[in-house]
């Protein structure tokens, strides 16, 4: 393609609204444009990156079995309701209603609609395994839609759904998808992690997130640095930590004025932070009381929490009246002395119950314990897996210590079990011809978030430097001035030879100054820049250079192409 004929208009200054730096970027190399909040228009730079990296996935999601089909993106509200997500769902479904008044959504994903399909074709264990997948815009009522395509309403989704006979099959299907998209991104040239994640709502089964590492990462991760465990921080398990071997001393009440937080209590008895235990009180949608207790200097997880409780969806940190109707007193809390009850939830992390001559509070304002053995003083709690993990913890794999960095997920595979197929009756006759449900996995791939992650990834001060793989042209050629006739020829021809070598070429014929075309090169960040001036003219010198490292190659007519593929190779 010829830059004269390409639509790509680029920005000298950063627009207003875009606060992370891919968004900053896709919108001055232009590559996109806001249609509405959270709504963008692609335009030929930014579609030919997504053409990229669907193909990617289409060809990795064939070769692992599995067939494309389109759904519908309007989506009726009745296989909704038989699964029950039409009213659990939420704000962040799209609803609208069609002139007879029945009620439809955009779909925010598609696992009913494919259930349903699925219910109605497959009848035996003949036809099972089925790999189904989609690549399609899907909607999300974000409250507050930013970050360019990290947070959109409308965004491009690769939603693949497996149906097997059996948990093994499940598994099976699990495994090719864990495989392929491990592939996927490797292809495109990311550097990424797959990570257990929290299944959340979903339930049951396993979960891994695909993470694309990157500093600006909405997501905190915590990885080994001997093995290959990784594991978002929210999942992240920790073993508990030693327990002291110190002598017991007798429990002893001590007045503590003004000391309502680990910092001011560790102050004022000149203790460090982790000979303290730190209470946290929640309520959840029910009103049940939730105390939790974890070493000072320890953070709670709150979806440990919730992973323990049956049936806490929400938390909120807890009113005073429910505190101090239990015997509690805000700011000064332990186990000791807390009323039981059916709707009072003692947890405590099992670190604490390893601690000995701790300090925590007396459930009385301006008083603590001292001396505090949980294991003899605490009664009867629940003990788990209650921290958030950091910098340091051992590996619940192999006990090397964990580091913590950030990323982007791009993409999700979780197994559904038979949640789907039970609930909207998905069934097939196995091979006694005895009636059973499929068992389901699904596995999502964000194609928009995915080149949002790139550029988060891959940028410098200049602009975006691209993976080859899914740059919108892998080369370009530039004649110093186009208004040279013998240049523009001599840089045609380069063209032309790049082309018929397969390689994905731009020609940037357009007559404007050099320095405006080389720093629309930076910004845009085509991988490989071939430049074409005098020289070339004169002795068939040309200029090849690298855009990730800046390095620069001067070669001959002659050596060019080949010292172009041996470059491009590796990138
Ligand atoms: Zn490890």
């Amino acid at each position: 393609m010829r830059a004269t004929n390409l639509c790509a208009p680029t920005l000298r200054q950063v627009p207003a609204d875009a606060e992370v730096i891919s968004h900053k970027l896709m919108l001055r190399a232009g590559m996109m444009r806001k249609a509405a909040s959270g709504m963008y228009t692609f335009l030929p730079l930014g579609w030919r990156v997504i053409k990229k990296i669907e193909n990617i996935i289409r060809e990795e999601m064939d070769a692992a079995g599995g067939q494309e089909i389109m759904m519908p993106i309007l989506q009726s509200d009745e296989l909704w309701q038989e699964s029950g997500r039409w009213a659990a769902y939420g704000a962040e479904m799209m609803r609208l209603k069609d002139r007879h008044g029945h009620e439809f959504c955009l779909g925010p994903t598609h696992e009913e609609m494919i259930t349903a399909l699925v219910r109605g074709e497959v009848r035996s264990h003949k036809q099972l395994p089925l790999l189904l997948y989609q690549i399609q815009d899907k909607f999300r009522d974000e409250r507050r839609p930013r970050f360019g395509l990290m947070r959109s309403r409308e965004f491009i989704m690769k939603d693949l759904y497996s149906f097997d006979k059996d948990e093994a099959g499940m598994d099976e299907s699990y495994r090719k998808m864990y495989a392929a998209y491990t592939t996927i991104f490797r292809r495109c040239g990311l550097n990424f992690r797959p990570v257990e994640a929290d299944n959340g709502a979903i339930g049951g089964g396993h979960s891994h997130e695909f993470t694309v590492l990157a500093e600006s990462g909405e997501s905190a991760i915590a990885y080994c640095t001997a093995c290959d465990y990784a594991a978002s921080d929210e999942k992240a398990e920790l073993k508990p930590l030693a327990a002291s071997a110190e002598e017991a001393l007798p429990l002893e009440k001590v007045s503590t004025p003004g000391t309502n937080t680990i910092d001011t209590l560790a102050a004022f008895l000149q203790i460090p932070r982790e000979r303290t235990i730190k209470a946290v009180a929640y309520q959840d949608d029910g009103n049940r009381l939730i105390l939790v207790f974890v070493r000072g200097d320890h953070a709670v997880n709150e979806i440990k929490v919730r992973n323990l409780v049956p049936g806490a969806a929400e938390l909120r940190m807890a009113d005073e009246e429910a505190i101090t109707a239990v015997g509690g007193s805000p700011g000064f809390m332990s186990p000791i002395g807390i009323k039981r009850g059916e709707n009072t939830f003692i947890l405590v992390d099992a670190t604490v119950m390893n601690m000995v001559n701790a300090v925590t509070g007396a459930n009385e304002p301006d008083f603590h314990y001292k001396n505090v053995s949980p294991k003899r003083d605490f009664g009867e709690v629940q003990v788990g897996d209650l921290r958030l993990v950091e910098e340091g913890d051992a590996c619940p794999k192999c006990g090397a210590p964990l580091k913590m960095t950030r990323g982007i997920e791009v993409g999700q595979v979780f197994t559904l079990g038979t949640k789907y197929s039970a609930a909207m009756g998905a069934t097939f006759l196995d091979e006694q011809g005895k009636e059973n449900p499929m068992v389901m996995g699904c596995y999502g791939i964000g194609v928009g978030r995915t080149m949002a992650a790139a550029i988060e990834q891959g940028n410098d001060e200049h602009g975006i430097i691209w993976p080859r793989a899914i740059a919108p042209f892998e080369l370009l050629v530039v004649p110093v001035n186009a208004k040279d006739e013998a240049q523009l020829t001599f840089a045609e021809k380069i063209y032309n030879a790049a082309k018929e070598a397969g390689i994905d070429t731009l020609l940037d014929d357009r007559k404007e100054r050099a320095g405006v075309k080389f720093k629309d090169a930076d910004l845009i960040g085509y991988p490989l820049r071939v430049t074409v001036g005098p020289k070339a003219v004169e002795t068939g010198e040309i200029e090849l250079k690298v855009r990730r490292t800046g390095e620069v190659h001067i070669v001959s007519a002659n050596e060019w192409l080949g010292k172009a593929k041996e470059l491009l190779a590796g990138l």
